[in-house]
């Protein structure tokens, strides 16, 4: 069965379209992706596309614009997709939007960290940020581009200093990490990977990345040499990636599904939709570090409630403990980015 996220779409590919649009669980959501023209803009604008709850699909990028949103804007689902294209297009392609996703930015070669992007991309987010605190403050900001760990803290400062923060909207994407947890446990455990849950906390590169397999549902258990092999592989997933698509790039296909399942869930809590939990990097006070990944409930205004760390095993806890300083030193590095200009 398809996950669920993915299911409005092909009862509106199969079934009558226009009727399903009608009822009353969606409502307009009119979403902008930044750096669609991207590996990962791409096939996120796809899936977007393809959803009967986006009714408006607004696409920027420095390049290719045009082209991307041409090809999509054929595809038969109602929603309206437009390109734009280059700073001078960029507030005018933020108009009237609710949720804003951020994939701009370059990815990693093979024998590079997700810190080795940061003197390219923050000023990328800096600027995206910036004109989405201008043109759409209220917008739930969903920040895909690396080092995740930096950029949502460069993103808040830039929001702080235009006056309209507000720490329960601005989101890092750690989806494609719980995505890979659920596969690689799925595979190890012979279970269907779409009814395997587990929760990955933390941040989003190397130890940072904290996958809690104690708290996995169904439960699952494996002998120590394993759960340590398995927790490493959900760690370096991202560099298996890039190691094999061998200097041309890295996750894009599986990230385009996770930013599409996160933006989906943002767009149900939009709608009222209750129960919406996903891990996200968000303003925290669950540990010592300031921004932090956990279960959230999300409602009409964001973040309603963190769930915090749940318990934690032994390994777990280490595996906390040892992520902490990388996590406070990569946030201060976003926030120094901002404030010591
Ligand atoms: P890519 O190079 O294929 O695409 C990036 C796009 O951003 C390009 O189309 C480029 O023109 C555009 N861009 C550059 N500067 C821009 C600007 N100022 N405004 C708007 N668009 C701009 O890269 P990709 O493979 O799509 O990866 C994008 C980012 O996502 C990278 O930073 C990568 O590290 C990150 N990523 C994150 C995760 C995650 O789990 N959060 C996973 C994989 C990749």
């Amino acid at each position: 069965m398809l996950p669920r996220f993915l299911r409005p779409t092909i009862t509106i590919a199969t079934q009558n379209g226009a009727k399903q649009l009608s009822t009353s669980s969606q409502r307009n959501a009119k979403v902008a992706v930044m750096g669609a023209s991207g590996g990962i803009g791409q096939p996120l604008s796809l899936l977007l596309k393809q959803s009967p709850l986006v009714t408006e699909l607004s696409l920027y990028d420095v390049v290719n614009t045009p082209g991307v949103a041409a090809d999509l804007s054929h595809i038969n689902t109602a929603s309206k997709v437009t390109g734009f294209t280059g700073p001078d297009e960029l507030k005018q392609s933020l108009k009237g939007v609710q949720v804003v996703v951020i994939p701009a930015g370059v990815p990693r070669k093979p024998g590079m960290s997700r810190d080795d992007l940061f003197n390219t991309n923050a000023s990328i987010v800096r600027d995206l940020a910036q004109a989405v605190a201008e043109v759409a403050p209220k917008a739930f900001v969903a920040i895909i581009s690396n080092p995740v760990n930096s950029t949502v803290p460069i993103a808040s400062e830039v929001f702080q200093k235009a006056g309209v923060y507000d720490p329960n909207r601005i989101f890092g994407v750690t989806t494609l990490d719980i995505v890979r947890a659920n596969a690689f446990i799925g595979e190890a455990k012979g279970l269907d990977p779409q009814k395997v849950s587990v929760p990955v906390i933390g941040g989003h590169s190397g130890i940072t990345i904290i996958p809690l397999i104690s708290q996995a549902t169904p439960s699952v258990s494996f002998p120590q040499d394993q759960l340590k092999a398995l927790t490493e592989r959900i760690q370096e997933a991202g560099t298996e990636v890039v190691k094999a698509k061998a200097g041309t790039g890295s996750a894009t296909l599986s990230m385009a599904y996770a930013g599409a399942r996160f933006a989906f869930s943002l767009i149900r809590a939009l709608n009222g939709e209750s129960n919406v939990v996903e891990c996200s990097y968000v303003r925290s006070n669950v540990t010592e570090a300031k921004y932090f990944s956990t279960p959230v409930v999300l409602g009409k205004n964001g973040v309603e409630k963190n769930l915090g760390l749940g318990k934690l095993s032994d390994f777990e806890s280490k595996l906390l403990a040892a992520a902490i300083p990388e996590l406070k030193k990569n946030i201060q590095k976003g926030e120094d980015f901002i404030n010591k200009k």
